[in-house]
């Protein structure tokens, strides 16, 4: 009798784990419940959907659900909800959203790949019209919808909007962006290039706090090059509707209140764990799903991969939670892999993540948090450089800089943040750093790597190499 693998949810982490599992076992049956009506979608591009960059939402599908079903031979069920997994049965009971009927599905494999849902922060006001989330294509759709219509409105076009705009009670297009991590940036970007009048409020003293302090005050210097009235160090304590109104029409901080006539949460990500946490899943310390190297739950058979699940850290070995695309396909993948016959691992993450900000690119990899290096028993130094993106006789080019953090008896690299403009090569150059944690590699190692070298790309000595070179220097 064949087996049955049954996936919950449609995205990255499912999707990859049910193709890759009917590849390698043609005669398993796979079967998908997924609770919208999208499959297989790049929510990473949907701030460019909100922008106008990307023409339509069907553009950020990789495959759509006919191939699947029909060229793929996965049974799909969109519009179907998983609300109860019973681990003794083996069976998981589904709802159609459509009129709420229920069935029963048996399983010999199953996977959760729920995903994660926006956190909205607790305060008054998030449920007021012209609040927004961005984790979904249809909050990608409101939101392009939202800019449509703001930008048709007479007020939105008249000849005296300008930065000082978003000062007056009376402006048109004034919006504010609550989170400065990458979500809330590229929200930023869309939007104030929309003619918006964006001000961006983060309650740490820097956007991007997983990066390093340098990459954090180049963005912070750009966003305000750009318009964007970025207030750091400013929590937001309330969201007020107008007059006998229910949309938002002010932010209110601890020092003032700002008129705004939208609000976009970018306040981070949860992992969706309820079903989980019912079906008597344990829950990690991170609180995401609990697995182990083959992301199987302390439920034999029950796995759990993508933004529901925790991943092992590459440079600290402990249980880590990073929400991001690749981790979610490779983790997917593996299961897929593991379920079909070849057990597979899948790999660690090293929290590596990369954001573009206007003109600016950045990428982040590792551990840079001297707290939390001690904490995974090492001491850490830091080093920050600035170096020619290009040779510097070569025409454009611009400045990378580098932070390296490393430990300090051993000389074992322990991450990374890299800035420069956008094109100058900030994110391609952390493949280096990555491939180096993966190693565990010391700085000692990785300033005797042998990148690539012409003078369109960079200087005879890479910045990566010069950063290396330097915290080398202060290690010896
Ligand atoms: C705006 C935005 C920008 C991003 N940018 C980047 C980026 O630049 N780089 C990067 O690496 N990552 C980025 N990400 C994160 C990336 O999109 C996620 O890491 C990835 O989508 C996770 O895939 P997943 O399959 O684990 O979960 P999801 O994509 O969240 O998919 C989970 C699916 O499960 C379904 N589901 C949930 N519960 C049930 C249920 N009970 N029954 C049936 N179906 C269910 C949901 O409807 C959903 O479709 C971004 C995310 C957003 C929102």
């Amino acid at each position: 009798m064949t087996d049955t693998f049954v996936v919950i949810g449609g995205d990255a982490a499912g999707m990859s784990a049910a193709s890759k599992a009917k590849r390698d076992d043609p005669d398993l049956e796979v079967d998908v419940f997924e609770t919208g009506e999208w499959v297989s979608y790049g929510a990473c591009g949907l701030p460019y959907y909100v922008k106008g960059e990307i023409q339509s939402l069907e553009a950020l599908v990789s495959v759509t659900p006919e191939e699947f079903r029909e060229e793929r031979d996965i049974d799909l069920r969109t519009g179907h909800e998983v609300v109860g997994i019973d681990p003794d049965e083996r069976t998981v009971t589904v709802e159609r959203v459509a009129d709420g009927t229920t069935l029963e599905q048996a399983y010999d494999h199953l996977l959760l790949a729920t995903g994660a849902e926006a956190v909205v922060p607790s305060i008054e006001g998030t449920d007021l019209e012209g609040v927004y989330t961005l984790g979904s294509m249809s909050d990608g759709k409101e939101l392009r919808e939202y800019v449509a219509r703001a930008r048709e409105k007479e007020s939105f076009q008249q000849p005296d909007r300008g930065p000082a705009c978003r000062y007056l009670e009376d402006c048109a297009g004034r919006v504010a962006v609550v989170g400065g991590g990458y979500v809330g940036i590229e929200m930023a970007e869309a939007l104030a290039a929309n003619a918006f009048e964006v001000t961006l409020f983060q309650r740490g003293e820097r956007p991007l706090t997983g990066f390093s302090e340098a990459t954090s005050e180049a963005v912070a210097d750009h966003l305000r090059e750009r318009d964007v009235d970025v207030r750091l160090g400013t929590e937001v304590r309330e969201l007020v509707a107008g007059e006998d109104s229910e949309t938002v029409a002010a932010i209110v901080t601890a020092d003032e209140r700002v008129p705004v006539e939208m609000v976009l949460l970018g306040t981070g990500v949860r992992p969706r764990t309820a079903l989980a946490e019912d079906a008597g899943i344990d829950i990690g310390p991170t609180g995401a799903i609990a697995t182990d190297a083959y992301r199987e739950t302390n439920v034999p058979d029950v796995y759990a991969a993508g933004d529901c699940a925790e991943a092992t850290h590459t440079v600290t070995g402990e249980p880590v939670y990073a929400p991001l695309a690749l981790t979610a396909n490779r983790h997917g993948r593996a299961v897929g892999q593991t379920v079909a016959g070849t057990p597979s691992e899948g790999g660690t993450v090293a929290g590596t993540a990369a954001v573009k900000a206007f003109e600016v690119e950045a990428a982040r990899t590792g551990i840079l948090d001297h707290a939390e290096g001690r904490e995974a028993g090492f001491d850490p130094v830091t080093e920050t450089i600035d170096a020619n993106s290009r040779a510097g006789y070569y025409p454009e080019g611009g400045t990378v800089t580098v932070t390296l953090t490393a430990d300090r008896e051993t000389g074992r690299l322990l991450g990374a943040s890299l800035v420069s403009e956008y094109g100058e090569g900030a994110v391609h150059r952390s493949h280096a750093i990555v491939a180096a944690l993966e190693e565990s590699a010391t700085v000692f190692d990785l300033e005797n790597y042998d990148l690539a070298y012409a003078p369109p790309f960079n200087s005879t000595w890479d910045s990566v190499l010069v950063a290396a070179k330097v915290l080398a220097g202060n290690l010896r």
